[in-house]
This record gives structure tokens, C-alpha cells and sequence, in this order.
């Protein structure tokens, strides 16, 4: 039994689904797991600095050499974008969260509209349904 298997279950059956409060708790429970891959993966990339609150991506020391300095300069690019997307992902997650506790889970941000249960399966920090 994976953390999916209620909805995996009601797929299988062809059932209509709705978010009563189990589905709801496997999709929070697959939440903190995604909001927690996130968080190492941006751990990964990134180092905290000494000073600085938070987190800052990690450059690593400049050499003299300037096909040296080219490569770095590059993985240091990467880091930030990859880090950019990290942080809108756990954006997104943490927002779903606290969407769960007030109760306006699963409405789509643009029309108010049910986001569909396959949908949200699929991607829990959805904001938009299909048609938006
Ligand atoms: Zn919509």
C-alpha cells in the first residue's frame, strides 16, 4: 500500500472522485514529503553563508585560469536557476499546505472551479484547474 493508494484504488474503480478528508490526507502527506525533498535538494545546491540569513548558492573559489573561471562561472548559473525552480516548487507546496488549513484546497486560483482529485493526484500544488 503506497501513499497513493486510495486514489489509486478509486482510479481503478472509475469512480467519481471528491476530496473528502482521507484523499485529503494523502495528498498533505505526499506535500511535506515533496516540501521535504525540496528543502535537501536546495541544502544540496546551496551552502548557508556565514553571515547572511538563509541560504546563498555556493561560488566556489575563482582561479586564475579563465576557461577555469568560464566552467564556474556556468555551474554557478545553473545553481541559481535550479535553485529559483527549488524555491517556487516549495513556494507552491508550503502554499498548498496552508490552503489545507483554511479549507480552499483544491479551488482553482483563476475561476474558484474544483480542481479535479486526478489533477491534484497528479500535482498536489496545483493552483489552476485544466481549463484555466
Ligand atoms: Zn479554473
Amino acid at each position: 500500500m503506497g501513499d497513493m493508494a486510495l486514489i489509486n484504488d478509486n482510479l481503478l474503480k472509475n469512480k467519481p472522485m471528491k476530496l473528502d478528508s482521507q484523499v485529503l490526507s494523502e495528498l498533505k502527506e505526499k506535500l511535506l514529503q515533496e516540501k521535504m525533498r525540496i528543502e535537501e535538494e536546495i541544502v544540496r545546491i546551496a551552502k548557508p553563508t556565514k553571515n547572511a540569513v538563509g541560504f546563498d548558492t555556493t561560488f566556489n573559489e575563482i582561479g586564475t585560469d579563465e576557461d577555469e573561471n568560464a566552467s564556474e562561472v556556468e555551474e554557478y548559473t545553473d545553481n541559481l536557476a535550479m535553485e529559483s525552480t527549488l524555491e517556487k516548487q516549495l513556494t507552491d507546496a508550503v502554499e498548498a499546505l496552508k490552503k489545507m488549513g483554511t479549507g480552499t484546497y483544491g479551488k482553482c486560483e483563476n475561476c474558484g472551479a474544483d480542481i479535479s482529485v486526478e489533477r491534484l493526484g497528479a500535482y498536489p500544488s496545483a493552483k489552476k484547474c485544466l481549463n484555466c
